[in-house]
């Protein structure tokens, strides 16, 4: 919603302010599916204003839910006839995180993303990205009277690559009298894109940060995420270490698992001293995620090449975690997203 327009509605209307406030209520802390949800408002006024303005710049096309109920995978349509995928991801009991979209489609084209097949058609608004938020939340409300606790910057898009409106959405996510989620419950991941890294450091030092590292070589990690031949390896580390250094947060280290890709015990050995050269383990959390079907031409390892690998880098002295493929039986595990 446009705020500004509204407010200039309301002015020339001849409403006082307070409606104003009235109506951001009911939208940020109320999360109001509808206007007729808004209920504070006498109830011409809501006609009138339903006819002017949308609620969310995102309408909800589709919602599917996994056959276990623990994730639930939104289409949204956006004004230009585009489509963007959300998901809901309920990883403990009563916990909720939202996994929200950032551009549709992905300009690093990693080999093994369905996101990045078809290259990047826009960045999403400011508006676009926080209303994934209102509109899943008003969704979670209303069918299981629950609330999202989490936000995860790691649907569709490189995040950095898009960070004025990624930056203002945080704001409005923050924002105690808007959205007000504490900056520990969002996390940004991106490929690596180290001014991004950078500046996200300064202006957001208490979020978190997820690095997808993949490969811990510049020859496999030019092929696995492109965005290394701008940024390879050595910028990546200097970057990290500085980050390290001025927040004084651990970093979690995504590592898609391919088997014959990057699995080995020798990759194993190699992340582990890549890693040391940037910082001590204890800044680190790796979340080793065992590659989901996406039609490309990788594999996923057996669970038992899993945990050897997740032991080994335990033995090395990390915390480990090996991420649940929540929602894959409705295309809405990590990689998954293709906004179709
Ligand atoms: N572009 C950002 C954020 C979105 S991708 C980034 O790459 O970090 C979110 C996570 O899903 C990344 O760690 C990415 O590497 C991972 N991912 C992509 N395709 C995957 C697949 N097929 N299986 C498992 N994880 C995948
Ligand atoms: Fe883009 Fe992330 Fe997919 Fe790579 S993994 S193509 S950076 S969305």
């Amino acid at each position: 919603m446009d705020f500004q327009k509204l407010s200039a509605f309301l002015e020339k209307s001849g409403l006082p302010a307070f409606r104003m406030k009235q109506v951001r209520d009911a939208v940020y802390r109320g999360l109001a599916a509808s206007w007729d949800e808004v209920t504070v408002l006498p109830a011409p006024l809501r006609e009138k204003l339903s006819g002017e303005f949308h609620l969310h710049s995102v309408e909800q096309l589709e919602a599917q839910v996994s056959a276990k109920g623990d994730a639930v995978k939104f289409l949204f349509g956006l004004k230009d006839g585009r489509k963007i995928e959300t998901v809901l991801l309920n990883l403990l009991p009563e916990k909720w995180s939202l996994c929200v979209s950032t551009q549709v489609g992905c300009p690093v084209r990693c080999p093994f993303c369905a996101t990045g097949k078809k290259g990047l058609k826009r960045n999403l608004s400011p508006d676009e990205i926080t209303d994934q938020f209102l509109a899943a939340g008003a969704w979670l409300r209303k069918e299981r009277g629950q609330k999202i606790g989490n936000v995860i910057f790691m649907g569709m898009g490189e995040p950095f690559y898009n960070y004025d409106a990624v930056g203002e959405a945080i704001k409005v996510m923050t924002d105690p009298d808007r959205i007000g989620l504490g900056q520990r419950h969002i996390s940004v991941s991106t490929a690596g894109h180290v001014p991004g890294i950078r500046r996200f450091a300064k202006d957001f030092p208490q979020c978190n940060l997820a690095i997808s590292l993949h490969a811990s070589e510049d020859a496999l990690r030019n092929e696995l995420v492109p965005l290394n031949r701008q940024y390879p390896l050595s910028q990546l580390a200097k970057a990290l270490n500085d980050y390290i250094f001025s927040t004084r947060r651990r970093v979690f280290v995504e590592y898609v698992l391919m088997d014959g890709v990057n699995n080995s015990r020798s990759q194993a050995a190699k992340l582990n001293s890549w890693l040391r050269s940037v910082a001590a383990p204890k800044y680190f959390t790796i979340n080793l995620i065992p590659y989901n079907r996406t039609g490309c031409p990788y594999r996923t390892p057996a669970k038992d090449r899993i945990k050897v690998f997740a032991g080994l880098m335990e033995t090395y002295g990390f915390e480990v975690t090996v991420r649940k493929s929540l929602g894959d039986d409705i295309a809405g595990a990590c990689g998954q997203l293709a906004g179709k």
